[in-house]
């Protein structure tokens, strides 16, 4: 600082000095404005004052430029927004705690770990001389939400914002199956709440005082009686718009933690028609550029199982009179991720896999079974799970889905309905094992990455082994086919009666 002012008050003599400047030659100015912008100017800028608007206070810290970047120290960061600066015994990390959150550093590295959670940044951090440097520009993306205010960096003028009131309604959970559906807000209460019920199978509540980011309460999905949620941010209160399956209606409770709304069956005499599971999504697996299970003589399982989904649409279509959708009705290939998506966007009340099992080092395995998803249990489990999960590297955005499959067992502890996949797994099981003259093997569980984002019921049917020479004969023929077909319709139809009863009544 005292060095470039120092330089900066000779030239402004230099320059400012008529006379000199009439004697010097125009050569001699040029060399010192030379050296001011490409020595005196950017070692000025290696450390400046930054003014910080923290909710209407100013405060000046200090800031450090290195290169084009902007940067503050991190214990100062840590003291402004009221949190603290934590080392990591080998000094290769370095956190800020605050308000009951975790964010990590490591320098000049571009993830930052934000309550467990690695997210990518395109500033990292870094450490000069022992002292933890954050890139002002990031601290929005990272505290925003932490701290659930506005953050904003204005580089021109090096100036800090940071505004608003604090968030208190700080996220959401769901739960529950097909019978009940409970979402619960997590609020910094007590705050006075206002339901609203619309013509429309709508429920409005409104929280007075409420401040929330609104994306975190909207998302599409289907999730039991819950269609989809809308978030909005008004000036005083904020506004969660709930739509819900017909025959469906909500019930809110709250105390000073959370606020609980609870969508059940209408009573009875409230209600016009009965509740049904009217869409099965039926998912032939595999296709296009990838065969599935190939027995020795050629039989692709992409072939067979889209022969067999068939069979099982015409039933359900003709005999149930249900809405029936395929993920692919011909010989192409669908990812993983999109088959789900089929499942989301039609709202599917159930969704089934079918695929043809394989053993290739163990020919004499054979028979039927049908799994939910689940953490593996057995080897066997797993070597069908890695078997059925490993066209996801058939897909064209390699990098995404394997980041994908290993978030499998993280997104698995958010399934819900697995009560219910399990009663369907077991009637289609049945169904299935008493028409065919092959093995029973029961139910099993495993996670598989196609059932995983499924937010209803959801199984998947090994149907027989196309390395077993008698299977694969019986999986070529019609009649088979079609007592396999068979099976899954009438666990289906079983899973259906009986649940629409308990839904109504
Ligand atoms: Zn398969």
């Amino acid at each position: 600082m005292s060095l470039s002012y120092k330089c900066l008050c000779v030239l402004y003599t230099f320059v400012v000095n008529r006379s000199f400047v009439i004697s010097a030659s125009p050569r001699c100015i040029l060399f010192f404005v030379f050296l001011f912008f490409f020595f005196i100017l950017p070692y000025d800028s290696f450390a400046k004052k930054v003014e910080v608007l923290y909710q209407g206070r100013t405060i000046s810290i200090q800031g450090l430029k290195r290169g084009k970047v902007d940067y503050l120290f991190g214990a100062e960061w840590a003291r402004v927004v009221g949190g603290t600066l934590v080392w990591d015994g080998n000094g290769r990390s370095f956190s800020i705690q605050v308000e009951g959150h975790e964010v990590v550093f490591i320098p000049e590295n571009p993830f930052v770990r934000v309550d467990g959670s690695l997210e990518a940044y395109p500033l990292s951090s870094r450490l000069e001389k022992g002292e933890p440097l954050i890139p002002f520009e990031i601290l929005g993306d990272l505290f925003d939400l932490l701290i659930g205010r506005d953050i904003r960096w204005f580089p021109s003028k090096r100036r800090l914002v940071v505004e608003g009131s604090p968030r208190n309604i700080r996220g959401v959970n769901l739960r529950g199956d097909l019978l009940k559906t409970e979402v619960i807000l997590k609020i910094d209460g007590p705050l006075r709440l206002e339901t609203t019920t619309t013509e429309m199978g709508r429920l409005i509540l409104r929280i007075e005082g409420g401040r929330m980011r609104p994306e975190e309460f909207t998302f599409s999905q289907r999730f039991g009686a819950l269609r989809k949620m809308e978030g909005e941010q008004l000036d005083r209160s904020a506004k969660i718009l709930f739509h819900l399956e017909k025959g469906f209606e909500g019930k809110v409770e709250s105390d000073s933690e959370e606020i609980r709304i609870t969508f059940t069956p209408m009573p009875k005499e409230k209600r016009e028609k009965g509740i049904q599971l009217e869409v099965i999504v039926l998912d032939p697996g595999h296709g296009g550029k990838d065969p599935g299970a190939v027995s020795p003589k050629g039989v692709k399982e992409k072939d067979i199982v889209l022969a067999i989904a068939k069979k099982v649409k015409r039933l359900l279509e003709k005999r149930l009179k249900v809405k029936v959708v395929m993920t692919r009705n011909k010989d192409i290939f669908i990812p993983l991720s999109g088959r789900a998506e089929i499942a989301e966007k039609t709202k599917a009340d159930l969704f089934v896999s079918i695929h043809c099992n394989a053993s290739p080092k163990r020919r004499r395995s054979g028979g039927v079974e049908t799994y939910f998803l689940s953490v593996a249990k057995t080897d066997w489990a797993r070597a069908v799970e890695a078997r059925e999960n490993a066209v996801l590297l058939l897909e064209e955005h390699p990098q995404k889905t394997t980041a994908t499959l290993q978030s499998i067992l993280s997104d698995m502890a958010q399934i819900e309905f697995l009560n219910e996949s399990s009663h369907l797994a077991e009637m289609v099981q049945e169904e299935m094992a008493k028409r065919v003259p092959i093995e029973n093997r029961g139910i099993n569980q495993a996670g598989f990455y196609v059932l995983s984002h499924n937010y209803c019921p959801a199984i998947l049917v090994e149907t027989a082994f196309l390395t077993n020479a008698k299977e694969e004969r019986l999986l070529k023929q019609r009649k088979f086919q079609e007592k396999i077909a068979e099976g899954i319709y009438q666990g289906i139809k079983k899973f259906k009666s009986v649940y629409e009863e308990r839904l109504n009544q």
